[in-house]
């Protein structure tokens, strides 16, 4: 009776994962769907803690509702607390810790694996013959340790970077032949555990070296390249939590792992769709310039700002304005004045879209989750394949806080770090302008040359602030 009201638990879980994350899959539905795979998660640890089989002493409820308690404590506090730009930081570190608990996983059902075979009057492990499914349940556990292990020390490199600590890419000499070969070291070496049987000893050292191919793995990667490695470490911690799901035949567990997983390889696949990198080349650490990088083009020519009585006087009389979003726009809280934009120029006849690149912003989806906060409705939003053929018939291209996204040295300088990146076309445009605090670069840490197009003005001030006064003047206009 209580296996099967578990195993109820475990499909209640697993459907609310499926259906939680179709919904999130619309910006409109997003939060409802994250509510409902929460309240699955709830459900299925509910049961994992009160159906499962076999006695558990009071002490031990009381250590795991405790452990319960204070995580949820901290997550939840951290996750309020975040701000949206410091959202992909927070994401790496939750994803860390998922490694870091598969791992954990392995360790301890190692340690229970070694107990039940180890024959204490010769010290030696039980291993002769050994059953595939034994097999079978070792190839589950190192591999969780294993890919457990990367994914929580490659996530803490991943937000030491993100936070600005770990800004330079640091690169070993031939250091993509050193990663394949520590990756390859360390495969290798789950492989003998498993066909040995192994001990705890060679268990913790495996553990080791997974620690330290996470991180050689992450280091070198440069700034503008961290979404694809991101979401791939997420992938990772799919997979190791799936191989958990096998272990104990916990199919919730294995459900919440493969969804991850595919996810996260799917986003993988569309990150580097995005920015042009071959996943190979992810894999084995061959990764491009990098963002940090020193290089870009060489600057030369003038650039012209624009005073915000000519700006409005411009936009008040186009017919067609897109907007790009970029960093900058989340870093000045600017969604709700932009959409006071929208809203005036839509009134005056003017035809207004949102221009989305895949990366702008600090994480997958930034833009679409920042304006979708100012209700700025979701079919103005226009992705980047399909806002590009427009930008020919557009009179301004407002471009606001972004940089790399719309920088043309994607396209044309073959030495530039963000070379194949696909950008927005916004050079097509009649017009340009560009709003942004400085001249400074953006995350790639490269100079833009569509600053010193003609066609470009610049018109520069804290997004919040240089679109208040845009709005203000426009209101001036009636
Ligand atoms: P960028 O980081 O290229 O540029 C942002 C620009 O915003 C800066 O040049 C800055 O210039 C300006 N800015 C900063 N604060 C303000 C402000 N208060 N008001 C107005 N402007 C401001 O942003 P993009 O969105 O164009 O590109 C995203 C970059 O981030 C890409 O390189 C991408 O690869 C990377 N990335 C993306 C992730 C993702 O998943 N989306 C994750 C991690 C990295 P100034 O200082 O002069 O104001």
């Amino acid at each position: 009776m209580k296996h099967n009201l578990l195993e109820i638990c475990y499909l209640i879980g697993s459907v609310t994962f499926i259906i939680g994350l179709k919904m999130m899959g619309n910006a409109k539905t997003a939060r409802n769907g994250n509510l409902i795979g929460a309240v699955g998660m709830t459900i299925a640890i509910l049961g994992t803690i009160f159906l499962h089989d076999g006695g558990v002493s009071g002490l031990i409820y009381g250590l795991i509702l405790g452990a319960i308690a204070l995580g949820t404590i901290i997550g939840w506090m951290t996750a309020k607390k975040v701000q949206m730009t410091k959202m992909p930081e927070l994401v790496s570190i939750f994803n860390g810790m998922g490694g870091a608990c598969a791992a954990l996983i392995s360790i301890i059902e190692l340690n229970h694996f070694y107990h039940a075979m180890h024959n204490p009057a010769s010290g030696v492990i039980i291993m002769v013959a050994t059953p595939s499914s034994m097999y079978g349940m070792m190839i589950a556990i190192i591999a969780g340790l294993i890919i457990g292990s990367i994914s929580f020390s490659g996530s803490i490199i991943a937000f030491l970077k993100l936070n600005g600590t770990m800004n330079q890419p640091i690169r070993l000499p031939s250091y993509n032949i050193i990663n394949t070969i520590v990756m390859t070291g360390v495969f290798a070496f789950g492989g003998y555990i498993v066909y040995s049987g192994g001990s705890m000893m060679l268990a913790y050292s495996l553990f080791a070296s997974a620690l330290i191919y996470g991180v050689l793995f992450t280091i070198p990667i440069g700034g503008a390249d961290m979404p694809v490695v991101i979401s791939l470490l997420n992938s990772f911690t799919g997979l190791a939590a799936a191989f958990g799901g096998f272990l104990y035949d916990n199919k919730v567990m294995l459900t919440g792992g493969i969804l991850v997983g595919s996810a996260g390889t799917l986003l993988t696949l569309v990150m580097c769709k995005a920015m042009n990198r071959p996943l190979s080349n992810v894999i084995f650490g061959a990764f491009g310039g990098g963002a940090s990088a020193a290089g870009g083009p060489e600057v030369s020519g003038s650039i012209k700002d624009i005073q915000v009585s000519d700006l409005a006087v411009q936009m008040n009389y186009s017919k067609k304005v897109v907007i790009v979003p970029g960093y900058g726009l989340a870093v000045a809280q600017a969604q709700h004045i932009i959409k006071e934009l929208e809203n005036i120029l839509e009134e005056r006849g003017v035809e207004v879209k949102y221009a989305i690149h895949p990366v702008a912003g600090r994480m997958p989806g930034h833009m679409n989750v920042l304006l979708a906060e100012s209700n700025v409705s979701y079919d103005k939003l226009v992705e980047m394949e399909d806002i590009n053929p427009e930008f020919e018939q557009t009179d301004v291209v407002l471009v606001v806080g972004a940089n790399d996204v719309v920088n043309p040295a994607a396209k044309t300088d073959p030495s530039s770090p963000i070379y194949g990146m696909p950008i927005l076309d916004v050079d097509k445009a009649k017009s340009i302008v560009v709003n942004k605090r400085s001249m400074n670069a953006g995350y790639a840490g490269i100079d833009n040359l569509l600053f010193y197009d003609p066609k470009c003005s610049m018109f520069f001030g804290d997004a919040k602030k240089a679109l208040t006064e845009l709005v203000a003047e426009l209101k001036t206009m009636e």
